[in-house]
């Protein structure tokens, strides 16, 4: 790839809030026909190439997917918040093969540089407890042991997502499927460290201006972010979307959606409110903000990236 066109980790400010994506990685990664099984190789190839190079390889075999959390500071009553939405893949894992094809996830690293200590973090919200989205929860010392990576932080996920999940991790054997709530989310638990969310109203509080909102479908309780007090909202919206491909239609969701109907319904039901409001949206594997836009007198949403927003950071 070429280093000119590859976007750059961004900062934007909604109202008291400081939005910064922290990325782990930027790579060629799965096959696209395995993600996309609902489309036939053509109807496969022609959505991709509407989208180019940004998303796909030149011969559109494989995506080209980011892996990212966000940081979100500000100050509220003269104190300082830190909160984060999603912690990658994070470094390796005694019961498993490194999660990422090079084995060293730089995010920890990159959040650091960005001039956040880990005691310093207040929030940790898991979008969904996939491995990719909390890999980066705990940190292997050098006994040996894993330790919560942000000891002063309450971690919040939804209840409908906790529980099933953890339910299938005690119900398989250690080093199986759901390896990484052993390594990533247990070891949470029992530092009393995790709160579980009752989204009983679809929603939940979690600081001034932020909410989880229920967004069920890639993953039972799989949940997005809302951060308001600026011009238009922001969503952090998780595994909502994995190529632009479904803004065009949100009938199609990926192979690894637990209930695609779910997600196809929930992804509608976002995407129009987010081109009502005017939402920006902010995705875990997309690169660039971006904001949609409703087709008068068609099914579907256009897009355009939202780099107005944008203050380069080094990070
Ligand atoms: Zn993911």
């Amino acid at each position: 790839m070429n280093p000119d066109t590859e976007p750059q980790p961004s900062t934007l400010q909604v109202g008291p809030w400081r939005i910064t994506q922290i990325r782990e990685a930027r790579a060629p990664f799965l096959e696209a026909a395995r993600v996309f099984p609902q489309l036939d190789p053509t109807g496969l190839t022609r959505a991709l190439d509407r989208h180019g190079d940004l998303y796909a390889t030149p011969d559109r075999a494989r995506l080209i997917m980011t892996s990212q959390g966000y940081l979100i500071q500000g100050t509220v009553d003269g104190r300082p918040r830190t909160l984060l939405v999603d912690t990658c893949a994070g470094g390796p894992k005694p019961h498993r093969r490194p999660p990422l094809p090079d084995a060293v996830s730089p995010w920890l690293t990159r959040l650091i540089r960005a001039g956040v200590r880990p005691d310093e973090v207040d929030v940790v919200i898991s979008t969904h407890l996939h491995h990719d989205h909390v890999g980066g929860n705990t940190t292997l010392d050098p006994d040996g042991v894993l330790r919560p990576t942000f000891a002063n932080a309450r971690h919040l996920v939804a209840r409908a997502e906790y529980e099933p999940a953890a339910a299938l991790a005690r119900s398989t054997p250690r080093g199986g499927p759901a390896e990484h709530v052993h390594d990533s989310v247990f070891p949470l638990e029992t530092a009393g460290l995790l709160d579980l969310l009752d989204l009983l109203d679809g929603d939940a509080v979690v600081g001034p201006g932020i909410r989880l909102i229920a967004a069920p479908g890639h993953t039972p309780g799989h949940s997005i972010v809302e951060v308001t007090g600026g011009d238009r909202p922001i969503l952090i919206i998780g595994d909502l979307i994995h190529h632009p491909l479904q803004i065009d239609d949100p009938d199609v969701s990926v192979a690894m959606c637990a209930d695609p109907h779910a997600s196809a319904r929930t992804r509608a039901r976002v995407l129009a409110d987010a081109a009502r409001t005017g939402a920006v949206l902010l995705a875990a594997h997309l690169p660039l903000p971006l904001r949609v836009q409703a087709r008068a007198g068609e099914a579907g949403f256009d897009h355009t990236l939202d780099l107005g927003l944008l203050a380069p950071r080094a990070c």
